[in-house]
């Protein structure tokens, strides 16, 4: 991946730096001028990308903005020791450390933004944005531990296009593929910022609703099923289409598995097709359906 690889470069370019700092202040040979100047971070290579704002979905975590944190400070130390040397001053073990251990957070902090977008890219579904089935498994059992633990309730939502067979006929796959895609897109931003939705395998979806009793996740629900179904979709060379889909929800038991509760939100997104499609049905535990 093209960031990763910038990063290595930003990396191994900084190392560079470092090399060359250290030769002058072991030899007292002269510094590079623009490691003197109180912009240095500014300067060097990896700022250079840095501060080109090179992609724009980086700068939405807090890695990003710590990495210039930590990058600028490498250079405020640096700077401070080649002060002190040029002044004839003597630079104290402490002064080294500080700029040293500074040096190694950088590294390990670029690092930490590597492993957090490879992580990412391993739990996201290509074509549609959400998060994948394997991702899934892990957060419903991150769920379930916190209901367990401090009484919260979960519930999980199973999506399912309707009649989604007749878009692929109607317009090929390439533009069901798009549909897919815009449906994500539209009901990741209408859901709440803690919600997640998870592909769970060709046009069904499965959300988690965690922090929501039954209830209330219905209401949040069956509002995304009105919004969905007036949503306009752009097609390539083709009018804009809407689409339905059919919900089914179910609460999370923590005396019982995760699978039981995704098993009951599948039954009762049956009940919602079988009710006529377009519609929110949740699952009753008394009546078993
Ligand atoms: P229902 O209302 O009963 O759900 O009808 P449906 O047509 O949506 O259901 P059906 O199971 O008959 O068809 C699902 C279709 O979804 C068939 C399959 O080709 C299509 N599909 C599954 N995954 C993808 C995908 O990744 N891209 C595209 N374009 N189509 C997909
Ligand atoms: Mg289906
Ligand atoms: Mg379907």
């Amino acid at each position: 991946m093209k960031v990763l690889r910038e990063l290595d470069a930003g990396l191994m370019d900084h190392t560079s730096w470092l090399k060359v700092l250290h030769r002058s202040m072991v030899s007292g040979s002269a510094p590079s001028p623009t490691d003197l100047l109180h912009d240095a971070h500014c300067h060097c290579r990896f700022g250079q990308w840095y501060y080109g704002h090179p992609h724009p979905d980086l700068q939405e975590g807090p890695w990003f903005r710590n990495i210039g944190e930590f990058h600028e400070n490498v250079h405020v130390y640096a700077r401070k020791l080649l002060v002190k040397r040029n002044s004839g001053q003597p630079v104290t073990p402490d002064e080294y450390d500080q700029f040293m251990d500074m040096a190694i957070r950088f590294k390990l902090e670029v690092r930490g933004l590597q492993s957090d977008i490879i992580n990412r890219v391993c739990e996201v579904d290509h074509l549609t944005g959400a998060r994948n089935r394997n991702s899934m498994h892990f957060k419903l059992m991150e769920e379930h531990d916190r209901m367990s633990r401090n009484a919260q309730p979960c519930c999980v939502c199973m999506m399912d296009i309707d009649h989604f067979k007749q878009v692929n006929d109607t317009y090929g796959h390439l533009a069901g593929d798009s549909v897919l895609h815009s449906t994500v897109q539209f009901l990741s931003k209408k859901m709440r910022r803690y919600d997640t939705i998870f592909r769970f395998g060709g046009e069904e979806f499965l959300f988690c609703l965690p922090n929501t009793e039954a209830q209330e996740a219905f209401t949040i629900v069956d509002r995304l099923r009105a919004e969905l179904a007036s949503m306009p979709i752009k097609l390539k060379a083709h009018n804009d289409i809407s689409i339905t889909a059919s919900f089914g929800l179910a609460s999370m038991n923590p005396d019982e598995a995760v699978d039981d509760a995704v098993q009951q939100a599948d039954h009762a997104l049956l009940c919602a097709k079988a009710a006529g499609r377009n519609k929110v049905c949740l699952w009753d535990m008394q009546a078993g359906e």
